[in-house]
């Protein structure tokens, strides 16, 4: 046989819907209501599901993420609220507590800022 035979009885264009636009009513009245209301409940579903899940993801994150910098050198660092974080510059280890990332000390660790004083030569 040749192949091109078989590709002269392939639809092409508008046929092709009109074939599929026939065999979907012929399926239609043949299957029973409940059955067309699953599919097209499904259908919706396959739909409305991702577009929920994105915006309910982007929800969820402008909620968790934390971006701020890092108490010990200033650099970026974002992260997750409930997740131990740890700066990408200095490596320190961070946690988010009371709003605002904070290093993780040992307990009776006191955290002092460092003020940079000018000398003063004192003459006698
Ligand atoms: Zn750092």
């Amino acid at each position: 046989m040749n192949p091109n035979d078989m590709r002269s009885l392939q639809l092409r264009g508008l046929g092709a819907w009109i074939v599929t636009l026939f065999l979907l009513v012929g399926i239609g009245s043949i299957l029973p209501d409940w059955l067309i209301n699953l599919f097209f409940v499904l259908a919706g579903l396959a739909i409305i599901a991702p577009v929920a899940g994105f915006f309910g993801l982007r929800w969820w994150l402008q909620r968790n993420l934390v971006q701020e910098s890092c108490p010990v050198c200033s650099a970026p660092v974002s992260g997750l609220k409930t997740t131990n974080l740890q700066c990408q510059n200095c490596g320190e280890p961070l946690q988010f507590e009371n709003g605002k990332i904070k290093r993780v000390t040992p307990p009776g660790t006191v955290d002092v800022d460092v003020v940079d004083v000018t000398a003063q030569v004192i003459e006698d």
